[in-house]
Protein backbone atom coordinates (compact mmCIF):
# COMPACT_ATOMS: atom_id res chain seq x y z
CA UNK A 1 0.00 0.00 0.00
CA UNK A 2 1.19 3.65 -1.12
CA UNK A 3 1.80 5.34 2.36
CA UNK A 4 2.88 9.32 1.54
CA UNK A 5 3.43 11.88 4.39
CA UNK A 6 3.42 16.05 4.38
CA UNK A 7 5.66 16.21 7.80
CA UNK A 8 5.46 20.28 8.26
CA UNK A 9 6.72 21.85 11.36
CA UNK A 10 4.32 24.16 12.61
CA UNK A 11 6.71 27.75 12.79
CA UNK A 12 4.31 29.64 10.85
CA UNK A 13 2.09 30.22 8.23
CA UNK A 14 1.86 27.59 5.51
CA UNK A 15 3.79 29.13 3.05
CA UNK A 16 2.13 28.40 -0.78
CA UNK A 17 4.67 26.09 -1.43
CA UNK A 18 4.22 23.64 1.13
CA UNK A 19 0.66 23.41 0.23
CA UNK A 20 1.63 22.44 -3.50
CA UNK A 21 4.29 19.82 -1.67
CA UNK A 22 0.72 18.72 0.15
CA UNK A 23 -1.78 18.56 -2.58
CA UNK A 24 1.66 16.45 -4.42
CA UNK A 25 1.50 14.04 -2.03
CA UNK A 26 -2.50 14.36 -1.94
CA UNK A 27 -2.72 13.31 -5.52
CA UNK A 28 -0.05 10.65 -5.47
CA UNK A 29 -1.88 8.94 -2.40
CA UNK A 30 -5.23 9.24 -4.34
CA UNK A 31 -4.04 8.20 -7.71
CA UNK A 32 -2.37 4.83 -5.98
CA UNK A 33 -5.39 4.56 -3.61
CA UNK A 34 -3.24 4.85 -0.72
CA UNK A 35 -3.18 7.00 2.59
CA UNK A 36 -1.79 10.53 2.83
CA UNK A 37 -0.99 11.46 6.47
CA UNK A 38 -0.37 14.64 7.92
CA UNK A 39 2.36 14.47 10.76
CA UNK A 40 3.26 17.26 12.62
CA UNK A 41 6.85 18.34 13.04
CA UNK A 42 6.79 20.12 16.29
CA UNK A 43 10.24 19.06 18.18
CA UNK A 44 11.93 22.43 18.07
CA UNK A 45 9.82 23.95 20.82
CA UNK A 46 11.69 27.02 20.05
CA UNK A 47 10.12 27.74 16.90
CA UNK A 48 6.93 26.91 17.88
CA UNK A 49 3.94 28.84 16.97
CA UNK A 50 0.77 28.58 18.41
CA UNK A 51 -1.68 28.76 15.54
CA UNK A 52 0.45 27.27 13.12
CA UNK A 53 -1.43 23.99 13.32
CA UNK A 54 -4.40 24.82 13.02
CA UNK A 55 -3.83 27.44 9.84
CA UNK A 56 -2.21 24.01 8.69
CA UNK A 57 -5.63 21.98 8.91
CA UNK A 58 -7.87 25.16 7.34
CA UNK A 59 -5.65 25.28 4.74
CA UNK A 60 -6.00 21.65 3.09
CA UNK A 61 -9.37 21.44 4.64
CA UNK A 62 -10.52 24.26 2.12
CA UNK A 63 -8.75 22.94 -0.95
CA UNK A 64 -10.42 19.69 -0.13
CA UNK A 65 -7.48 17.93 0.14
CA UNK A 66 -7.57 16.71 3.88
CA UNK A 67 -5.10 14.07 5.33
CA UNK A 68 -6.43 10.56 5.78
CA UNK A 69 -4.35 10.15 9.34
CA UNK A 70 -3.67 13.24 11.04
CA UNK A 71 -3.81 14.87 14.28
CA UNK A 72 -7.43 15.41 14.15
CA UNK A 73 -8.42 11.87 12.47
CA UNK A 74 -5.76 9.26 13.67
CA UNK A 75 -5.11 6.02 12.40
CA UNK A 76 -3.07 3.25 14.22
CA UNK A 77 0.46 4.73 13.65
CA UNK A 78 -0.47 7.88 15.94
CA UNK A 79 0.18 9.97 17.26
CA UNK A 80 1.06 12.40 15.11
CA UNK A 81 2.80 14.94 16.45
CA UNK A 82 6.08 14.45 17.56
CA UNK A 83 6.24 15.85 20.42
CA UNK A 84 3.91 13.31 21.85
CA UNK A 85 6.13 10.74 20.52
CA UNK A 86 9.13 11.67 22.22
CA UNK A 87 9.97 8.47 24.30
CA UNK A 88 10.29 6.87 21.45
CA UNK A 89 13.21 8.44 19.49
CA UNK A 90 15.72 8.29 22.12
CA UNK A 91 15.23 4.41 22.76
CA UNK A 92 15.94 4.46 19.04
CA UNK A 93 19.15 7.11 19.10
CA UNK A 94 20.32 4.34 21.98
CA UNK A 95 19.96 1.90 19.63
CA UNK A 96 22.38 3.55 16.81
CA UNK A 97 24.88 4.29 19.77
CA UNK A 98 24.88 0.45 21.21
CA UNK A 99 26.04 -0.74 17.57
CA UNK A 100 28.48 1.66 17.84
CA UNK A 101 26.76 3.59 14.90
CA UNK A 102 26.33 6.92 17.15
CA UNK A 103 27.78 8.44 20.65
CA UNK A 104 27.22 10.62 23.22
CA UNK A 105 29.11 14.25 22.99
CA UNK A 106 29.72 16.17 26.09
CA UNK A 107 31.22 19.86 24.12
CA UNK A 108 30.14 22.52 25.66
CA UNK A 109 29.31 25.28 23.40
CA UNK A 110 32.42 27.16 24.09
CA UNK A 111 34.42 24.12 23.13
CA UNK A 112 32.31 24.25 19.82
CA UNK A 113 32.96 27.31 18.82
CA UNK A 114 36.59 27.24 19.74
CA UNK A 115 36.79 24.41 17.43
CA UNK A 116 35.07 26.21 14.89
CA UNK A 117 37.75 29.04 15.17
CA UNK A 118 41.12 26.82 14.92
CA UNK A 119 39.43 25.15 11.54
CA UNK A 120 38.74 28.53 10.43
CA UNK A 121 42.18 30.13 10.84
CA UNK A 122 43.68 26.78 9.33
CA UNK A 123 41.42 27.96 6.42
CA UNK A 124 39.38 24.93 6.35
CA UNK A 125 35.99 26.29 3.97
CA UNK A 126 33.62 23.89 6.06
CA UNK A 127 34.20 23.55 9.88
CA UNK A 128 32.37 20.60 10.97
CA UNK A 129 32.02 17.86 13.62
CA UNK A 130 32.79 15.37 11.25
CA UNK A 131 35.46 11.80 11.16
CA UNK A 132 38.03 13.72 11.59
CA UNK A 133 37.17 17.04 14.00
CA UNK A 134 35.53 14.36 16.14
CA UNK A 135 38.71 12.64 17.43
CA UNK A 136 39.89 15.79 19.24
CA UNK A 137 36.40 16.45 21.07
CA UNK A 138 35.10 15.43 24.26
CA UNK A 139 32.84 12.25 23.13
CA UNK A 140 32.42 8.67 23.62
CA UNK A 141 34.86 7.97 20.99
CA UNK A 142 37.78 9.75 22.56
CA UNK A 143 36.80 9.53 26.53
CA UNK A 144 37.69 6.49 28.61
CA UNK A 145 33.96 4.56 28.92
CA UNK A 146 34.11 5.10 32.91
CA UNK A 147 34.44 8.72 32.30
CA UNK A 148 31.73 8.45 29.82
CA UNK A 149 29.23 6.81 32.60
CA UNK A 150 30.32 9.02 35.21
CA UNK A 151 29.72 12.33 32.88
CA UNK A 152 26.35 10.65 32.24
CA UNK A 153 25.62 9.83 35.68
CA UNK A 154 25.96 13.00 37.16
CA UNK A 155 23.46 14.58 34.49
CA UNK A 156 26.25 16.21 32.19
CA UNK A 157 24.20 17.86 29.71
CA UNK A 158 25.17 15.74 26.30
CA UNK A 159 23.84 15.36 22.47
CA UNK A 160 23.92 11.92 20.83
CA UNK A 161 25.81 12.54 17.22
CA UNK A 162 25.44 9.89 14.26
CA UNK A 163 29.26 8.41 13.69
CA UNK A 164 29.25 9.34 9.49
CA UNK A 165 31.93 6.84 7.80
CA UNK A 166 35.29 8.32 6.78
CA UNK A 167 34.82 7.49 3.27
CA UNK A 168 32.32 6.38 1.74
CA UNK A 169 30.22 7.11 -1.59
CA UNK A 170 26.59 7.82 -0.19
CA UNK A 171 24.05 6.74 -3.80
CA UNK A 172 20.22 7.77 -3.27
CA UNK A 173 18.30 7.58 -6.06
CA UNK A 174 15.85 10.18 -6.52
CA UNK A 175 12.59 9.67 -8.65
CA UNK A 176 13.03 13.12 -10.06
CA UNK A 177 16.72 14.19 -10.13
CA UNK A 178 17.73 10.10 -10.60
CA UNK A 179 21.03 8.93 -8.74
CA UNK A 180 22.56 11.61 -6.55
CA UNK A 181 25.97 10.57 -5.15
CA UNK A 182 27.55 12.51 -2.19
CA UNK A 183 30.72 11.47 -0.38
CA UNK A 184 30.68 11.31 3.44
CA UNK A 185 33.34 12.97 3.72
CA UNK A 186 31.38 16.20 3.02
CA UNK A 187 28.72 15.30 5.69
CA UNK A 188 29.00 15.95 9.12
CA UNK A 189 28.50 13.80 12.56
CA UNK A 190 24.68 15.47 12.66
CA UNK A 191 23.09 15.41 16.21
CA UNK A 192 20.08 13.13 16.78
CA UNK A 193 19.42 13.90 20.14
CA UNK A 194 19.75 17.57 21.55
CA UNK A 195 21.01 18.21 25.07
CA UNK A 196 17.12 19.41 26.24
CA UNK A 197 15.81 15.19 25.02
CA UNK A 198 14.30 16.49 22.47
CA UNK A 199 15.55 14.54 18.77
CA UNK A 200 16.46 16.80 16.03
CA UNK A 201 14.45 16.28 12.55
CA UNK A 202 16.72 14.33 10.96
CA UNK A 203 16.25 11.29 13.70
CA UNK A 204 12.84 12.09 14.76
CA UNK A 205 11.88 11.93 10.51
CA UNK A 206 13.98 8.50 9.40
CA UNK A 207 12.19 7.36 12.58
CA UNK A 208 8.38 8.31 12.16
CA UNK A 209 8.51 7.79 8.45
CA UNK A 210 9.76 3.99 9.28
CA UNK A 211 6.72 3.40 11.98
CA UNK A 212 4.29 4.89 9.94
CA UNK A 213 4.56 2.89 6.63
CA UNK A 214 5.79 5.27 4.95
CA UNK A 215 6.48 4.21 1.01
CA UNK A 216 6.94 7.50 -0.83
CA UNK A 217 9.20 10.58 0.23
CA UNK A 218 7.73 13.80 -1.64
CA UNK A 219 9.31 17.04 -0.73
CA UNK A 220 10.55 20.76 -1.28
CA UNK A 221 14.06 20.49 -2.73
CA UNK A 222 15.80 22.02 0.20
CA UNK A 223 15.83 19.02 1.90
CA UNK A 224 17.85 16.92 -0.78
CA UNK A 225 21.26 17.65 0.90
CA UNK A 226 19.50 15.46 3.97
CA UNK A 227 18.48 12.51 1.95
CA UNK A 228 22.17 10.84 2.14
CA UNK A 229 21.99 11.78 6.23
CA UNK A 230 18.57 9.98 5.68
CA UNK A 231 19.83 6.88 3.48
CA UNK A 232 22.54 6.71 6.16
CA UNK A 233 20.22 6.40 8.91
CA UNK A 234 18.34 3.66 7.39
CA UNK A 235 20.62 1.33 7.17
CA UNK A 236 21.92 2.27 10.47
CA UNK A 237 18.94 0.80 12.01
CA UNK A 238 18.58 -2.30 9.45
CA UNK A 239 15.51 -0.85 7.53
CA UNK A 240 17.04 -0.33 4.17
CA UNK A 241 14.38 -3.05 2.96
CA UNK A 242 11.66 -0.96 3.28
CA UNK A 243 13.36 2.53 3.42
CA UNK A 244 11.00 4.94 1.42
CA UNK A 245 11.63 6.27 -2.59
CA UNK A 246 12.49 9.90 -2.91
CA UNK A 247 11.48 12.55 -4.66
CA UNK A 248 12.28 16.24 -4.62
CA UNK A 249 10.23 19.01 -5.81
CA UNK A 250 11.67 21.72 -8.08
CA UNK A 251 12.03 25.23 -5.93
CA UNK A 252 9.12 27.77 -6.30
CA UNK A 253 10.81 31.08 -8.02
CA UNK A 254 10.16 34.71 -7.67
CA UNK A 255 8.12 35.55 -11.02
CA UNK A 256 11.51 36.82 -12.70
CA UNK A 257 13.08 33.69 -11.92
CA UNK A 258 15.48 35.21 -9.40
CA UNK A 259 15.60 33.07 -6.42
CA UNK A 260 13.30 31.26 -4.39
CA UNK A 261 10.00 33.00 -3.98
CA UNK A 262 9.15 34.12 -0.48
CA UNK A 263 6.66 36.30 1.61
CA UNK A 264 8.53 39.23 0.88
CA UNK A 265 7.63 38.46 -3.23
CA UNK A 266 3.97 38.57 -2.44
CA UNK A 267 4.28 42.05 -0.19
CA UNK A 268 6.75 43.73 -3.21
CA UNK A 269 3.94 42.65 -6.22
CA UNK A 270 0.77 42.77 -4.04
CA UNK A 271 -0.61 38.42 -4.06
CA UNK A 272 -0.40 36.78 -1.68
CA UNK A 273 2.09 33.63 -0.98
CA UNK A 274 -0.14 32.04 1.53
CA UNK A 275 -3.31 30.20 1.27
CA UNK A 276 -5.78 31.90 4.03
CA UNK A 277 -5.38 34.64 5.75
CA UNK A 278 -2.99 34.26 9.01
CA UNK A 279 -2.49 36.03 12.19
CA UNK A 280 0.00 35.17 14.65
CA UNK A 281 -1.80 36.14 18.59
CA UNK A 282 1.58 36.74 20.10
CA UNK A 283 3.30 39.03 17.74
CA UNK A 284 0.14 40.64 15.85
CA UNK A 285 2.42 39.73 12.57
CA UNK A 286 -0.23 38.84 9.83
CA UNK A 287 -0.90 37.66 6.21
CA UNK A 288 -3.14 37.70 3.35
CA UNK A 289 -4.31 34.64 2.17
CA UNK A 290 -5.84 33.32 -1.33
CA UNK A 291 -9.16 32.75 0.07
CA UNK A 292 -9.38 36.24 1.49
CA UNK A 293 -8.76 37.54 -1.79
CA UNK A 294 -11.54 35.95 -3.61
CA UNK A 295 -9.42 32.77 -4.85
CA UNK A 296 -11.43 29.28 -5.24
CA UNK A 297 -10.32 26.21 -3.95
CA UNK A 298 -10.81 24.83 -6.82
CA UNK A 299 -8.93 27.41 -9.23
CA UNK A 300 -5.86 27.73 -6.71
CA UNK A 301 -5.51 23.51 -6.72
CA UNK A 302 -5.17 23.46 -10.37
CA UNK A 303 -2.38 26.00 -10.37
CA UNK A 304 -0.93 24.37 -8.07
CA UNK A 305 -0.26 21.30 -9.76
CA UNK A 306 0.80 22.92 -12.62
CA UNK A 307 3.60 24.47 -10.51
CA UNK A 308 6.49 21.83 -11.39
CA UNK A 309 3.73 19.05 -13.21
CA UNK A 310 2.69 19.06 -16.17
CA UNK A 311 0.08 16.45 -18.08
CA UNK A 312 1.99 16.37 -21.33
CA UNK A 313 -0.04 17.63 -23.53
CA UNK A 314 -1.78 21.10 -23.80
CA UNK A 315 -4.65 20.48 -21.45
CA UNK A 316 -4.79 23.01 -18.33
CA UNK A 317 -8.46 22.91 -16.96
CA UNK A 318 -8.41 20.01 -14.85
CA UNK A 319 -11.13 19.18 -11.63
CA UNK A 320 -9.28 17.61 -9.12
CA UNK A 321 -10.61 14.06 -10.16
CA UNK A 322 -8.54 15.16 -13.52
CA UNK A 323 -5.75 15.34 -11.56
CA UNK A 324 -5.30 12.52 -9.68
CA UNK A 325 -6.09 10.44 -12.89
CA UNK A 326 -3.29 11.89 -14.68
CA UNK A 327 -0.83 12.79 -11.65
CA UNK A 328 2.78 10.75 -12.02
CA UNK A 329 5.90 11.76 -10.34
CA UNK A 330 7.38 11.01 -13.69
CA UNK A 331 5.74 14.29 -14.77
CA UNK A 332 7.34 16.52 -12.17
CA UNK A 333 10.10 19.02 -13.53
CA UNK A 334 13.64 18.93 -12.48
CA UNK A 335 13.64 22.76 -12.84
CA UNK A 336 12.30 25.61 -10.67
CA UNK A 337 8.97 26.62 -11.84
CA UNK A 338 8.57 30.54 -11.57
CA UNK A 339 5.31 31.86 -9.52
CA UNK A 340 2.90 33.74 -12.26
CA UNK A 341 0.16 35.48 -10.09
CA UNK A 342 -1.18 35.62 -13.80
CA UNK A 343 -2.15 32.81 -14.44
CA UNK A 344 -3.42 32.26 -11.51
CA UNK A 345 -5.67 34.89 -11.91
CA UNK A 346 -6.53 33.19 -15.14
CA UNK A 347 -7.54 30.03 -13.56
CA UNK A 348 -9.55 31.66 -11.02
CA UNK A 349 -11.52 33.69 -14.06
CA UNK A 350 -12.49 30.24 -15.68
CA UNK A 351 -13.60 28.41 -12.45
CA UNK A 352 -15.83 31.41 -11.50
CA UNK A 353 -17.10 31.56 -15.09
CA UNK A 354 -17.77 27.63 -15.31
CA UNK A 355 -20.29 28.14 -12.48
CA UNK A 356 -23.99 28.60 -12.72
CA UNK A 357 -25.63 31.79 -11.46
CA UNK A 358 -27.30 30.16 -8.77
CA UNK A 359 -23.90 29.31 -7.06
CA UNK A 360 -22.37 32.42 -7.60
CA UNK A 361 -26.12 34.59 -6.00
CA UNK A 362 -24.83 33.84 -2.77
CA UNK A 363 -21.31 35.59 -2.99
CA UNK A 364 -23.75 38.42 -4.30
CA UNK A 365 -25.82 38.45 -1.87
CA UNK A 366 -22.77 38.51 0.85
CA UNK A 367 -20.75 41.48 -1.01
CA UNK A 368 -24.17 43.64 -0.69
CA UNK A 369 -24.63 42.56 2.60
CA UNK A 370 -21.32 44.02 3.85
CA UNK A 371 -22.54 47.01 2.75
CA UNK A 372 -25.79 47.18 3.75
CA UNK A 373 -27.72 46.06 0.80
CA UNK A 374 -30.60 43.13 1.13
CA UNK A 375 -29.92 41.70 -2.42
CA UNK A 376 -33.12 39.36 -3.44
CA UNK A 377 -32.01 35.45 -4.64
CA UNK A 378 -33.18 36.89 -8.11
CA UNK A 379 -31.60 39.71 -8.52
CA UNK A 380 -28.59 38.36 -7.30
CA UNK A 381 -28.88 35.72 -10.12
CA UNK A 382 -29.15 38.18 -12.60
CA UNK A 383 -26.51 40.15 -11.77
CA UNK A 384 -24.38 37.16 -11.77
CA UNK A 385 -25.23 35.94 -14.87
CA UNK A 386 -24.58 39.76 -15.90
CA UNK A 387 -20.74 39.82 -14.48
CA UNK A 388 -19.74 36.64 -14.18
CA UNK A 389 -17.44 37.20 -17.71
CA UNK A 390 -15.96 40.39 -17.00
CA UNK A 391 -14.19 39.40 -12.94
CA UNK A 392 -11.54 37.92 -12.13
CA UNK A 393 -12.99 37.40 -8.05
CA UNK A 394 -16.83 36.74 -6.64
CA UNK A 395 -16.56 40.24 -4.68
CA UNK A 396 -16.08 42.15 -8.09
CA UNK A 397 -19.81 40.94 -9.71
CA UNK A 398 -21.23 43.53 -6.77
CA UNK A 399 -18.45 45.90 -7.34
CA UNK A 400 -19.54 45.87 -11.16
CA UNK A 401 -23.01 46.22 -10.36
CA UNK A 402 -23.51 48.08 -7.23
CA UNK A 403 -25.46 50.82 -9.70
CA UNK A 404 -28.20 47.64 -9.99
CA UNK A 405 -29.29 48.31 -6.72
CA UNK A 406 -27.74 51.76 -6.06
CA UNK A 407 -29.49 54.70 -8.59
CA UNK A 408 -26.58 56.89 -9.08
CA UNK A 409 -26.87 60.28 -8.03
CA UNK A 410 -23.72 61.40 -9.54
CA UNK A 411 -22.27 60.84 -12.97
CA UNK A 412 -19.10 60.70 -14.53
CA UNK A 413 -18.70 63.88 -15.34
CA UNK A 414 -16.30 62.79 -17.86
CA UNK A 415 -18.61 61.35 -19.95
CA UNK A 416 -21.30 63.49 -19.72
CA UNK A 417 -18.93 66.51 -20.99
CA UNK A 418 -17.91 64.52 -24.24
CA UNK A 419 -21.52 62.59 -24.69
CA UNK A 420 -24.18 64.54 -22.62
CA UNK A 421 -25.95 66.56 -25.95
CA UNK A 422 -29.38 67.85 -27.09
CA UNK A 423 -29.42 64.47 -29.19
CA UNK A 424 -29.04 62.55 -26.25
CA UNK A 425 -31.56 64.14 -24.32
CA UNK A 426 -34.01 64.04 -27.42
CA UNK A 427 -34.25 60.32 -27.00
CA UNK A 428 -34.06 59.58 -23.22
CA UNK A 429 -36.98 62.15 -22.90
CA UNK A 430 -38.90 59.99 -25.42
CA UNK A 431 -37.72 56.38 -24.51
CA UNK A 432 -38.74 57.15 -21.04
CA UNK A 433 -42.29 57.73 -21.42
CA UNK A 434 -42.56 55.04 -23.74
CA UNK A 435 -40.66 52.95 -20.98
CA UNK A 436 -42.64 53.95 -18.32
CA UNK A 437 -45.88 53.01 -19.98
CA UNK A 438 -44.36 49.81 -21.27
CA UNK A 439 -46.72 47.25 -21.37
CA UNK A 440 -45.74 43.38 -21.42
CA UNK A 441 -42.26 40.93 -20.87
CA UNK A 442 -39.84 44.03 -20.47
CA UNK A 443 -36.78 42.04 -20.76
CA UNK A 444 -33.46 42.53 -23.13
CA UNK A 445 -34.45 42.43 -26.29
CA UNK A 446 -37.67 44.31 -25.76
CA UNK A 447 -35.56 47.50 -24.03
CA UNK A 448 -33.58 47.17 -27.17
CA UNK A 449 -36.61 47.53 -30.09
CA UNK A 450 -37.98 50.18 -27.82
CA UNK A 451 -34.93 52.06 -27.57
CA UNK A 452 -33.80 51.98 -31.49
CA UNK A 453 -37.69 52.67 -32.38
CA UNK A 454 -37.63 55.54 -29.79
CA UNK A 455 -34.06 56.62 -31.89
CA UNK A 456 -35.39 56.04 -35.19
CA UNK A 457 -38.81 58.34 -34.67
CA UNK A 458 -36.06 61.17 -33.49
CA UNK A 459 -34.02 60.36 -36.54
CA UNK A 460 -30.75 60.16 -34.44
CA UNK A 461 -28.13 57.37 -34.86
CA UNK A 462 -28.12 55.08 -31.57
CA UNK A 463 -24.36 54.63 -31.36
CA UNK A 464 -24.03 58.15 -30.83
CA UNK A 465 -26.34 58.54 -28.12
CA UNK A 466 -25.64 54.97 -26.40
CA UNK A 467 -23.26 56.12 -23.94
CA UNK A 468 -25.88 58.75 -22.60
CA UNK A 469 -28.39 56.43 -21.96
CA UNK A 470 -25.95 54.07 -20.07
CA UNK A 471 -24.59 57.68 -17.73
CA UNK A 472 -28.14 57.91 -17.14
CA UNK A 473 -29.20 55.07 -15.54
CA UNK A 474 -26.06 53.43 -14.30
CA UNK A 475 -23.92 56.63 -13.77
CA UNK A 476 -20.75 54.99 -15.34
CA UNK A 477 -19.91 55.53 -18.80
CA UNK A 478 -18.95 51.55 -19.19
CA UNK A 479 -20.01 48.60 -17.58
CA UNK A 480 -21.63 45.20 -18.32
CA UNK A 481 -24.97 44.62 -20.55
CA UNK A 482 -26.92 47.44 -20.92
CA UNK A 483 -30.13 45.59 -22.15
CA UNK A 484 -29.82 42.83 -19.69
CA UNK A 485 -29.06 45.53 -16.55
CA UNK A 486 -32.57 47.15 -17.81
CA UNK A 487 -34.24 44.41 -17.87
CA UNK A 488 -33.46 43.37 -14.20
CA UNK A 489 -34.00 47.06 -13.31
CA UNK A 490 -37.41 46.86 -14.50
CA UNK A 491 -39.21 49.79 -16.64
CA UNK A 492 -40.47 51.78 -13.82
CA UNK A 493 -37.23 51.97 -12.26
CA UNK A 494 -35.25 52.53 -15.77
CA UNK A 495 -37.95 55.18 -16.47
CA UNK A 496 -37.11 57.22 -13.05
CA UNK A 497 -33.73 57.47 -13.61
CA UNK A 498 -33.71 58.88 -16.61
CA UNK A 499 -35.82 61.19 -15.36
CA UNK A 500 -33.71 62.00 -12.56
CA UNK A 501 -30.84 62.46 -14.83
CA UNK A 502 -32.98 64.47 -17.10
CA UNK A 503 -33.80 66.63 -14.17
N1 LIG B 1 9.51 19.16 8.87
C1 LIG B 1 10.06 19.27 7.56
C2 LIG B 1 9.48 20.52 6.93
O1 LIG B 1 9.10 21.39 7.65
C3 LIG B 1 9.74 18.03 6.78
C4 LIG B 1 10.65 17.74 5.62
C5 LIG B 1 10.35 16.37 5.07
O2 LIG B 1 9.30 16.24 4.43
O3 LIG B 1 11.14 15.47 5.30
O4 LIG B 1 9.41 20.71 5.74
Amino acid sequence: EVRVRFAPSPTGPLHIGGVRTALYNYLFARKHNGKFILRIEDTDQARYVPGAEIYIKDSLDWLGITPDESPWNPGSVGPYRQSERKPDYMKYALSLVEKGLAYYAFDTAEELEAMRERLTAARVVQPQYNSITRTQMKNSLTLPEDEVKARLASGEPYVIRVKIPRKEEVRLYDQIRGWVMVHSSTLDDKVLMKSDGMPTYHLANIVDDHLMGITHVIRGEEWLPSAPLHVLLYRYFGWEDTMPEFAHLPLLLKPDGNGKLSKRDGDRLGFPVFPIDWKNETTGETATGFREQGYLPEALLNFLAFLGWNPGDDRELFTKEELIEAFSIERIGKAGTKFDIAKAKWYNEQYLRAKTDAELAPYVQVSAEKEGFQVSGKTAEAIAALTKGRVSFPAEMWQESRFVVVAPTEFDEQVAAKKWNEDAVKVLSAYQEKVDSFEGEFDASSAKSLLESTAEAEGIKLGKVMQAVRLSVTGAGAGPDLMEIFAILGPKEVAQRIRFALE
